[in-house]
């Protein structure tokens, strides 16, 4: 098979990288294998890419390596700046190969992808700025000493990437680590290999040296695993579920004790008081829950809503949701496209169909939109209690809880009764409320008025078992430096 394809999209035809990205080249996989990435849409595949398994990783891990300790060292700070900075511009170069890319693979609507593909040029720009920036310090512990701190990269970096926002979480991923002064041996997700291996393309163009940045295709229990188990990669990034997350952190206790950060699931509240601005809080709270089809690691999935408001709430929010444009990715007016996979649609129907059976209240949706592709109704449950499923775990999908609560401390309360703490949202228009009430939840990020209004330059991560350490902003430069004391006796005489 060969290692690239032309593909045509109802947008535009563009040649598609399908091998694995080792040393700036694009090549098969060790044992030869490919596999199908499919079209959301309409069910069919797009394209096979190649595979890699574990001795694919250990090939990656030699490149990433030898770059670290080559001509990677002796690029200057500033220069690896300018790297990101010309990688940023053409990402936004080919803005609308990209956006069409996500739009294929990921079913997201082709205006929002356009969206993701500008927040990665900004997050890739914005950590090239920080590329020579990179301080330690000098400490004065006493007159016979010069002491002096450097912040050096951690090494190679595994990253394993999901598939809700595929070239968002390379961005996300590869910034800090390479305005660092690492290199990266990155597992994307299965579902959507595609637009991290046409910005492989872009590394190279860039001029970013052999084996910095090396892309595999690939499954977790083969090539995830082997990254979070590998005994010469010095960190492992993850993102995606609780459950995988506590494997990378066994595997790499098990192996070389690597640096660990992850980003994982939630259940997030998003508190409604009855001071706020219904109109404007509508708004948010849909986009909180049915942006990216629900597919959010942040989504606003446990809505809370005063008993003073509940009942207008639950009319005009059903009135919103259902105003949701719903339908082909193509369509440059979709919100929603379809979830991502058969094997989600599939989770998030049942969750839908165990919603019903508990006893919970559809107001709106509860059912699979149209015949064709993996596409589900924005879903509105009511009446819900805390013990129900579907008030409990993590959807990943367009579908919401909607509590009654009687007060601002119950709201609270309920807000923290979850092992989750990636996110949460109040909406009033009482600063004091809105600040007393932020302090009070345990979560990484709590918005005020608005929802899923992320930046790279604002840290995001999770309390509890939502994650360790926090992606963006410059907290993210800490995950990827060691900290080097030096401590220097000066001489006397
Ligand atoms: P997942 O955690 O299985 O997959 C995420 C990434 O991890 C993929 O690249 C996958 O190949 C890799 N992976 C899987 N098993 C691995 C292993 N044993 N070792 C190393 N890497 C491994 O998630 P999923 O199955 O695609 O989705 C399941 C659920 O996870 C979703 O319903 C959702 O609740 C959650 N999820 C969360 C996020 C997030 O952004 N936090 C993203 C995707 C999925």
């Amino acid at each position: 098979m060969s290692l690239f394809q032309t593909v045509e999209t109802p947008a535009l035809t563009y040649e598609q990288p399908l091998g694995l990205f080792i040393n700036n080249e694009f090549v098969k996989g060790v044992e030869g294998k490919t596999f199908e990435t499919i079209n959301p849409h309409n069910e069919k595949p797009i394209v096979a890419v190649h595979e890699g398994a574990e001795e694919d990783v250990n090939i990656a891990v030699k490149a990433a390596r030898a770059a670290l300790n080559g001509d990677w060292k002796r690029v200057t700070p500033s220069e690896r700046g300018r790297l990101l900075t010309r990688l940023a511009d053409f990402l936004e170069r080919d803005i609308e190969t990209l956006a069409v890319i996500e739009a294929l693979d990921n079913g997201k609507g082709v205006t929002m992808a356009k969206g993701d593909v500008a927040a990665s040029a900004g997050c890739i720009r914005y950590y090239g700025g920080w590329a020579d920036k990179i301080y330690g310090q000098t400490i004065d512990t006493d007159i016979n000493s010069l002491t002096y701190t450097r912040h050096e990269p951690v090494g190679v970096c595994g990253q394993i990437i999901p598939w809700n926002f595929p070239l968002l979480m390379f961005a996300w991923k590869i910034g800090p680590a390479l305005a660092t002064g690492n290199t990266i041996v990155m597992k994307t997700a299965e579902q959507t290999p595609l637009s991290a291996l046409y910005v492989a393309k872009l590394i190279k163009e860039a001029g970013f040296p052999p084996g910095v940045v090396n892309v595999i295709s690939g499954f977790g229990r083969t090539a995830g695993a082997a990254i979070a188990a590998h005994m010469d990669i010095d960190k492992v990034a993850f993102t995606g579920s609780t459950l995988v997350g506590r494997q990378i952190m066994k595997s790499a206790a098990d192996s070389n004790l690597k640096k660990v950060t992850l980003e994982l699931g939630g259940k997030s509240p998003n508190i409604i008081l009855p001071d706020a601005n219904l109109e404007e809080a509508i708004q948010w709270v849909n986009l909180g829950i049915f942006f990216n089809h629900g597919q959010c690691c942040c989504a606003g999935s446990r809505i809370l809503v005063h008993e003073a408001i509940y009942d207008k709430f639950l009319e005009l929010f059903k009135k919103r949701a259902e105003q949701n444009k719903v339908g082909d990715p193509f369509n440059t007016e979709t919100f929603q496209g379809p979830q991502v996979s058969q094997i989600q649609y599939d989770r998030i129907m049942s969750y839908i169909k165990d919603g019903k059976s508990a006893g919970a209240r559809v107001v709106t949706g509860g059912d699979r939109h149209g015949s064709e592709g993996y596409y589900i109704q924005p879903t509105i449950f009511a009446d819900v209690t805390d013990n129900m499923t579907i008030v409990k775990e993590e959807i990943f999908g367009p579908v919401c809880t909607v509590q009654k609560v009687h007060s601002e401390e119950e709201a609270i309360q309920v807000a923290n009764d979850t092992n989750y703490g990636l996110a949460a949202a109040v909406h009033t228009t009482n600063i004091n409320t809105a600040i007393r009430v932020s302090n009070a939840i345990k979560a990484g990020t709590v918005w005020v008025n608005n929802y899923n209004t992320l930046h790279y330059q604002m840290p995001f991560g999770g309390f509890k078992e939502s994650g360790i350490g926090r992606e963006l902003g410059s907290y993210a430069l800490e995950n990827y430096t060691e900290v080097k004391t030096v401590r220097v006796h000066l001489s006397q005489s």
